[in-house]
């Protein structure tokens, strides 16, 4: 099945330059002119990634980036941003509107493939035996990745394992022996 982008691009020739390039990567492409109607396509059609433009009438790139990411509907959705040479990049470095990733316009549409497939690479669904979730956590006992609020966090390998003999129990409370035993093994003395 073919992966499916949505361009949200108000300049129409850029539109059809980006939609031909993409089908010719064998992507299917859908389009939206600015953030409103971007936002019901995604809701309504749940394309694979979204490719969004920084300038854009009545509502920014980032505002619309901030819905994707604030609706359950869309927050799983990978999102990258086009932006101006220069101020809008560094802008969007220091905003962290979550995107996953930003391309600088001009850019070269091999180069842009590239990175959306990458974006979408690193987006593949974890099976869920090996997905742990609770709340805003999620652990991912393949790569040993954890984030909260989908930002990564970083731990030490004991901090992994106690986090994960947490997540595998939740609700329950141990005394320090059980996790001592669980989780450190137990010939250890802490
Ligand atoms: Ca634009």
């Amino acid at each position: 099945m073919k992966e499916t982008i949505l361009i949200v691009e108000d300049e129409m020739p850029l539109v059809t330059l980006l939609r031909y390039n993409l089908e010719r990567e064998g992507f299917a492409a859908l389009d939206a002119q600015d953030g409103e109607e971007a936002l019901n396509i995604a809701r309504e059609q749940k394309p694979d990634l979204v490719l969004l433009d920084w300038m854009l009438p009545l509502m920014s790139g980032i505002e619309v980036c901030r819905q994707l990411r604030r609706n359950p509907q869309t927050r799983e959705i990978p999102i990258v941003m086009l932006t101006a040479r220069g101020e809008e990049g560094d802008k969007l470095r220091g905003l962290d509107s979550g995107a996953d990733d930003y391309v600088t316009k001009p850019f070269s549409p091999s180069e842009l493939i590239a990175r959306i497939r990458a974006v979408l690479r690193r987006a593949k669904p974890i099976p869920a035996d090996e997905m742990l979730r609770y709340d805003n956590l999620t652990m991912d006992l393949a790569s040993h990745r954890v984030r909260r609020d989908g930002r990564e966090v970083h731990l030490g390998p004991t901090e992994f394992r106690l986090l994960r003999y947490l997540m595998l129990h939740p609700g329950r409370v141990f005394s320090r022996e059980q996790l001592l035993d669980a989780v450190w093994g137990r010939d250890v003395y802490v």
